[in-house]
Formats: C-alpha cells, sequence, structure tokens
C-alpha cells in the first residue's frame, strides 16, 4: 500500500515515515505542503497530512483531493495539533476519515493506518 506523507516538518515526517517502515509499511512518498502532496497523488491509497502547512494547508488539501475525480476516494488521516472540537469537526465534515492529534504514541499510528489498509 502507497501512503503520502504531508508534513512542513521535516522532523515530523521522518518519525510517521520511520513508524510506518517499522511496521511493514515501506512504500511511502512525501511531500512538504498540499500543493507538492497534489502532484505525488498517482498511486498513493492512503493520504497522511499535518494541518498546518504554508503554500497549501492540510484542510485545503483534503478539499482538493475530495473534489478530484481521479483521487476523491482516497483514505485521508489528519495528523494535526488542533484537537479542538470545532477544527476535528471540520476536518470530518471536509472528507477526513480520521484523524490524530500530536503528540501521539507509534501504536496510535498504526493502528489507524492498519485500520485504513483493510478498508
Ligand atoms: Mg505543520
Amino acid at each position: 500500500m502507497r501512503i503520502l506523507v504531508v508534513d512542513d516538518s521535516i522532523t515530523m515526517r521522518r518519525i510517521i515515515v520511520n513508524n510506518l517502515k517499522s511496521a511493514g509499511f515501506t512504500d511511502v512518498v512525501q511531500a512538504a505542503n498540499g500543493v507538492e502532496a497534489l502532484s505525488q497523488m498517482n498511486g498513493v491509497e492512503l493520504v497522511l497530512t499535518d494541518w498546518n502547512m504554508p503554500v497549501m494547508d492540510g484542510l485545503t488539501l483534503v478539499k482538493e483531493i475530495r473534489a478530484s475525480a481521479a483521487f476523491g476516494n482516497v483514505p485521508i488521516v489528519m495528523i494535526t495539533t488542533e484537537g479542538a472540537r470545532e477544527e476535528v469537526l471540520e476536518a470530518l465534515r471536509s472528507g477526513v476519515n480520521d484523524y490524530i492529534v500530536k503528540p501521539f504514541p507509534k501504536q496510535v499510528l498504526i493502528e489507524k493506518v492498519q485500520s485504513m489498509s483493510r478498508g
């Protein structure tokens, strides 16, 4: 399963990618913002995206993916510090399948990814 990890923090991307690889998810591509992410969507089966990013933020990315004919059904998990109820509801209304609040234990990330890969 190809996973696209989107975060403007290279440190956070490295943590997420290492967590995924340790759980056997080795087909991982990366992007630093929503614009880069949209250019990398070919073959992607799961998107893990940050919320706050320059150029294009995660919420806009979610809306762009959901509006896309080619990628509209790809599962998306939002990884964010925006834990407030209103933000979470807005993300879910915009088409996010699930969300993770930073900081997160590795096991939480892996369980969400595994549940998405089971469809
Ligand atoms: Mg960020």
